[in-house]
């Protein structure tokens, strides 16, 4: 450490550390890189009465790298509301629970909530200890505006849900006042699918950028337009590893977009799709009611 931040730490106040207050602990764990595990999370997973944690034999795994040994109790997607009262119970008899997930922040596509409603409810005391997170790690160091964004879980697993929700996301992504990044956790079997369905609604030039393995030894940013990304990846023997896909915030209006409504409608058609769902689908991707789409349909049709 150099003279001039040894200076500057001394001239921080340490914080007085009095023993861990009773209540509900959300302890954030790495990612990928256990160098990443926070001070605060240290001493909170050691001082705790009890740890309740996604999978057992996974934060046994982190536990036993950094020396602490605690009791142990499962709370997973399948037990989380049964679970939530007892650790409830417990907390209102006093004790320290932290909650951690398999990786990264609990709460955020990992269970959490239910712990959290249970201990608010319950009048008992809930504290953040912050770290890993996939989904800002990515947003961070992509190259894509921060200024507003939002994140948006897993994508879809069917590819027809997948293309509605990126429809309707185009839908508000156009209504919005600022561009928004639209954040999503994608899994390595379904990203090449996935990125085509991107292409097919936003369009192949569109902006978009895939942090896979962060904070990992084989840590990949991929940046480009959805065909190049898409390329990238299906060129590969095998697609692996833990990602985040974003898309830009940027996208033209719905006028800007693409024709009139009736041109929308005849390539929707022409594409397969029956009279009624090519008018709802339209309406819905610009943003305009069905009956207001159905009446330019009907006007431009003849046209
Ligand atoms: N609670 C976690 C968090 O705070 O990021 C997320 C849990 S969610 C079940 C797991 C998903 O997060 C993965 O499928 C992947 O999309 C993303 N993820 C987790 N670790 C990652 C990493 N090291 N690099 C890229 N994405 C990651």
């Amino acid at each position: 450490m150099d003279a001039e931040t040894e200076e500057l730490l001394l001239s921080v106040p340490a914080r007085p550390r009095g023993p861990l207050l009773p209540g509900l602990y959300l302890v954030a764990t790495p990612i990928g890189n256990l160098e990443d595990m926070t001070l605060r999370g240290l001493r909170v997973l050691r001082e705790c009465d009890r740890i309740a944690c996604e999978d057992t034999r996974q934060t046994a795994k982190l536990l036993a790298y950094f020396g602490i040994q605690k009791p142990l109790v499962s709370y997973h997607l399948h037990n989380e509301l049964g679970r939530a009262e007892e650790l409830a119970a417990q907390l209102l008899a006093g004790e320290r629970i932290a909650v951690v997930s398999d990786a990264g922040t609990p709460g955020i596509a990992d269970p959490g909530v239910a712990v959290v409603a249970a201990a608010i409810t319950a009048g008992v005391r809930v504290f953040a200890v912050p770290g890993a997170n996939a989904a800002l790690g990515a947003l961070v160091i992509s190259g894509l505006s921060t200024e507003q964004f939002a994140f948006r879980g897993f994508l879809p697993s069917k590819g027809g849900e997948r293309r509605t929700l990126l429809e309707s996301v185009l839908c508000e992504m156009r209504a919005a006042a600022v561009p928004m990044t639209q954040v999503f956790y994608e899994t390595p079997h379904r990203v090449v699918d996935a990125l085509a369905d991107v292409a097919a609604v936003f369009g192949g030039e569109y902006r978009v950028a895939l942090a896979r393995e962060l904070t990992k030894l084989h840590e990949e940013m991929l940046r480009g337009t959805v065909d190049e990304v898409r390329a990238v990846l299906a060129a590969r023997e095998s697609v692996r590893g833990e990602m985040v896909l974003l898309l830009d915030g940027t996208v033209a209006s719905a006028a800007e977009a693409g024709g009139s409504v009736a041109d929308a409608v005849r390539a929707l058609m022409a594409a397969g799709s029956d009279e009624g769902d090519a008018v709802k689908r339209v309406a819905r991707e610009r943003g305009v009611g069905k009956s207001e789409a159905y009446r330019e349909w009907q006007r431009g049709k003849k046209r």
